[in-house]
């Protein structure tokens, strides 16, 4: 075993570390006074003049399959690329890369929808959640009926990330709706949808960076040819769709809680209160020596959740715990510092509140703190993983 980084590895993150320094940071002021007057809080041009500064420096595709023109740089570079990455706030996409269930896709959709994708010439978005169906992914709705060589797709999907940005979306829908109400995982089935065969989108304000969309599908007609995967075999692509990311919400934790850790540090030295650096003070000491603990704990479980899947091992417990961990990590510690900072901390001179707000988000998506729980704990009382199996 040894518990540090290969030489490569540092090089990647010491190359990232300094695209961060030099691109992103800079543009932290002009991405808050957008989000202040309502503006994308970075443009599309913006976004893709920065991916192809990215690619100058190797990082295009950086969890796509070589032979697509990526660099697979495999799930602990990539656990060390989001740590850095983010650093800051500003919503920086590396490009050249394409959902991970794209790739279940025929031939002929590789070359419609997951090349477009990858090229940055398509935007897609993925959606299972429905006004009553969230957590509790089973309870969908919507419904895709057969109808010559068409199915017909009606119903309505919400808090859809890139929804009202996307060219296409894969939607699940109920196909077989006695197998569906006999299991609730059965005769669903994934479509990709272009937005021009008629869905419609409506923005959702929330109290984050992200605006998420609703998606109202009426009468929708999509030919046969644009199902993805097998017919009926919708829900393991979706849960698939939801668990890929899930433990990087961890690692964008430990970004976030390593540069608020050192704003607070850096501050606490400076500010004086009653003749003395409020960095002398046992109650703020304590706030520090607690953010830094949790963040050392989040950034192991990352990087093991990483590692094993890495080795091609089932990483779905070690996921959950890195996700439901790194979460929790992040809000305590911007909170902690957000305090430390007092009055100035609430303000928008700052960006600790920005981070505040995007934050609370991690507990939420990708599976609630609560679901995350319950996968841990189910794991463990069905036996499916033992206590320390891990090492
Ligand atoms: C900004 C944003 C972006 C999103 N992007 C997407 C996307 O791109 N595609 C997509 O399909 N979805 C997306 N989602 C949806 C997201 O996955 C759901 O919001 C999430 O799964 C929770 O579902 P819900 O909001 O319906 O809450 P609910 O499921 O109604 O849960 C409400 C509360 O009850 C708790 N709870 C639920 N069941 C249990 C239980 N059995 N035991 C204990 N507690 C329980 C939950 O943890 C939560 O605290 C996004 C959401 C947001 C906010």
């Amino acid at each position: 075993m040894y518990l540090r980084l290969t030489d490569e590895q540092k090089m990647v993150q010491e190359t990232i570390r300094k695209f961060v320094e030099k691109e992103l940071i800079p543009l932290e002021n002009e991405v808050l006074r957008n989000e202040i007057e309502g503006k994308p809080s970075i443009s599309a041009e913006k976004q893709k003049e920065l991916q192809l500064k990215a690619k100058k420096a190797g990082f295009w595709g950086i969890n796509t399959p070589e032979e697509y023109g990526g660099a697979d740089l495999g799930q602990l570079m990539q656990a060390i690329v989001a740590m850095e990455v983010s650093k800051t706030f500003v919503p920086f996409r590396f490009g050249g890369s394409a959902d991970n269930i794209l790739y279940y896709g025929n031939d002929k959709q590789k070359e419609k929808y997951l090349i477009p994708t990858i090229n940055g010439d398509k935007i897609s978005c993925f959606a299972m959640t429905e006004p009553g169906a969230g957590s509790d992914t089973r309870n969908i709705k919507m419904t895709a009926v057969k109808d010559g060589d068409e199915w017909v797709l009606n119903g309505e999907k919400t808090f859809i990330t890139g929804g009202n940005e996307a060219d296409f979306v894969m939607v699940i829908a109920i196909t077989d709706k006695e197998a569906h109400e006999r299991t609730g995982r059965d005769g669903v089935t994934c479509f990709i949808v272009d937005r021009d065969m008629g869905w419609k989108s409506e923005y959702i304000h929330t109290m984050g960076e992200w605006g998420p969309a609703a998606l109202v599908f009426d009468d929708v007609r999509v030919p046969e040819e644009n199902i993805l995967g097998e017919l009926h075999g919708g829900y393991n692509l979706g849960l698939e769709w939801i668990g890929f990311a899930r433990w990087i919400v961890g690692a964008r934790a430990v970004g976030m809680a390593e540069r608020l850790l050192q704003m607070a540090i850096d501050y606490a030295k400076e500010r004086k209160t009653f003749g003395k650096p409020i960095a002398d003070r046992q109650a703020i000491q304590w706030q520090i020596a607690d953010s830094a603990v949790e963040i050392e704990a989040a950034r192991w479980l990352v990087l093991n959740a990483a590692f094993t899947l890495d080795q091609g091992e089932d990483n779905r417990h070690l996921a959950s715990i890195a996700k439901l961990y790194g979460a929790n990590m992040g809000n305590n510690v911007v909170d902690r510092v957000l305090q430390i900072h007092g009055g100035m901390g609430y303000t928008r001179e700052l960006p600790i509140e920005r981070w505040y707000r995007e934050a609370r988000l991690w507990r939420i998506y990708d599976g609630t703190d609560e679901i995350q729980r319950l996968i841990i704990s189910r794991n463990l009382i069905k036996g499916h993983v033992k206590i320390g199996q891990f090492v």
